[in-house]
This record gives structure tokens, sequence and C-alpha cells, in this order.
């Protein structure tokens, strides 16, 4: 599990705007919410979490934002990756009417939690939030099982306008949600929170990761709590402990990164 496995890439696909899906196989159970590390050999080794589990198929889906993202958006059918993992502790879903906020990406690692919901017969209301239109993906994917999809953007090219963390306060006032699950920017998933009050919420942490196994210390937040093994997903109690959250991350040589 700690040593890459080298996996071929089955299927690469366009979601969006500069975002895409791979889709590989890989032995083992996954959770929704758990992450893999993936090697682009030559680039670098990311966190990536899955966003799409089956009994023999799992996928990431991811943003192209720096060196490995845009090698690993180059790569196709056929492309060998390097995979080690599952990592973090993964989503516990509870509650029978339940909310999902995901903004940007974040939708990504949500989708396999909706799914799990769906197959539990719990009814999921998903906003997917994005800075444009063109940036929205998975609405028909959840839509299919039978999520209540709403999206927002912040120019209004779609859905609601404005932020997600909004529209998920205009739902939660109507007092129909028992449990939040959040994975996003970190400044909305902490507006997100304070609408929540007594409400259990779940939210995934990103943090610039190295190890991913505890050890080196490069993810390691406020409350003394490593996002790749006491994390991703934090609860609410967790959250409002951690100095940090939605105040600032910091970058591979430790300096604090303002959000
Ligand atoms: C547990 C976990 C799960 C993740 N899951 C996903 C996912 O499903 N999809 C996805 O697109 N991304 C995900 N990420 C973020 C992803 O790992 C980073 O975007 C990636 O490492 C960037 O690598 P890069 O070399 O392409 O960019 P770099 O050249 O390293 O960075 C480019 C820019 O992105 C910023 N950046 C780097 N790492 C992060 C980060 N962790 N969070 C936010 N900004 C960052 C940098 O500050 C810089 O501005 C996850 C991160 C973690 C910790």
């Amino acid at each position: 599990m700690n040593i890459p496995a080298i996996t071929t890439i089955l299927k690469s696909s366009a979601e969006a705007t500069d975002i895409k899906t791979i889709t590989f196989r890989y032995p083992g159970a996954v959770l929704p919410g758990q992450f893999f590390m993936i090697w682009i050999p030559g680039i670098d080794e990311i966190p990536m979490s899955v966003s799409l589990i089956t009994e023999t198929i799992n996928a990431i889906t991811f943003r192209k934002i720096g060196d490995a993202t845009d090698a690993l958006y180059g790569l196709g059918k056929g492309d060998k990756i390097g995979v080690r993992g599952p990592y973090g502790n993964g989503f516990t879903i509870r509650g029978k009417r339940l909310l999902f906020v995901g903004g940007g990406t974040g939708i990504a690692m949500l989708a396999p939690a909706v799914e799990q919901a769906a197959k539990k017969k719990l009814k999921s209301t998903v906003i997917i939030g994005a800075k444009t239109k063109n940036e929205l993906f998975f609405e028909d994917r959840l839509r299919r099982i039978g999520a209540t999809v709403l999206v927002s953007t912040d120019d209004g090219s779609a859905g609601y306008k404005g932020y997600a963390s909004d529209l998920a306060k205009e739902i939660l006032k109507k007092g129909s949600i028992d449990a939040v699950y959040t994975c996003g920017p970190e400044p909305m998933m902490k507006t997100l929170l304070s609408s929540c009050k007594t409400i259990p919420f779940q939210a995934s942490l990103e943090r610039y990761m190295k190890c991913a196994l505890g050890i080196c210390g490069q993810c390691c937040v406020g409350a003394g709590l490593r996002i790749c093994v006491d994390g991703p997903i934090f609860d609410g109690a967790t959250l409002k402990k951690i100095e940090d959250f939605g105040v600032f991350q910091r970058d591979a040589a430790g300096r604090k990164i303002l959000f």
C-alpha cells in the first residue's frame, strides 16, 4: 500500500475547462473521502481524492494548476501512473436528509459520498459551486442517482448568483437538513460551518503533502493534527479548534500563505 503500484490509465475524460477525470484499476477497498498519492514519473507525487469508486475501477478528478497536474492532464489511455493508498479517514455518513456542498473541484471527492448515500436511500441535496458555468461538472451524474442538484456560480452565468455557502445558508434556514458534508475553498467551508450551528458537519481539508503517512509533518495544522492521517475529513467541533482553518495554509517550505 505504501509503495506506488504502477497502473495503466483506462480513460482520461474532460469534465469542464481545465478539469479532467482519469480512470484506473487499483486493488482493495476505498472509502468516499479517502485519497491516493499519484506518482507521475519524473515530475512529482501528489495527493488526489478518489472521485469514483466501483468494485474494480477508481478515478481521480483534478484541475490543472501546476507542474504535476499539467503533466497528469496531458496523459491519456494506456499511459502509466503510480498509485499508493488509499489514505485518510473518509466521510462518516449519518442522518437522513443530507446536504453536500462542493466548491470548485471539491465536488469531485464528494460525488462518491453522494453515491453511497443514494445506495442507503438517503435524501441528498447537492450544491455545486463554481466561479463560472464552464467550470461546473458532475451535475448529470448526481441527478441520475436521484440527488436534488443545485448550482451556484460567482458570476451568475448558471443557477444561483453567489457563493455556494450563501445558497447553502438559505437551504439550512428551512431546517430540513440533518448533516452537512463539504469540500472546497476553506473560506467558503468556514462560512458554511458558521451557518450550521448544531447541525453535524464534516469538511475535507487540503494541505501541501509529502509522505501521506503521518511521518514528515508537512501537512500539520493547528491542534496537532496531520491532514494525511487524522483527516482529511474533520468534524465541526475539531475544525473550530484548528486556528489555520479558513485562515492560512503552508507552502512546501512551511511558509504561511493566507487564503
Ligand atoms: C488530501 C488531498 C486531496 C486532494 N484532492 C484533489 C482532487 O481530488 N482534485 C484536485 O484537483 N486537487 C486535489 N488536491 C490538491 C492537489 O494535490 C494539488 O492541487 C496538487 O498537489 C498541485 O500540484 P501541482 O504540481 O500541479 O501544482 P503546484 O505547482 O504544486 O502548485 C500550483 C498552485 O496550486 C497551489 N496548490 C498546491 N497544492 C495545493 C493544495 N493542496 N490545495 C490548494 N492549492 C494547492 C499552489 O499553492 C500553487 O499556487 C488534493 C490535495 C490534498 C491534500
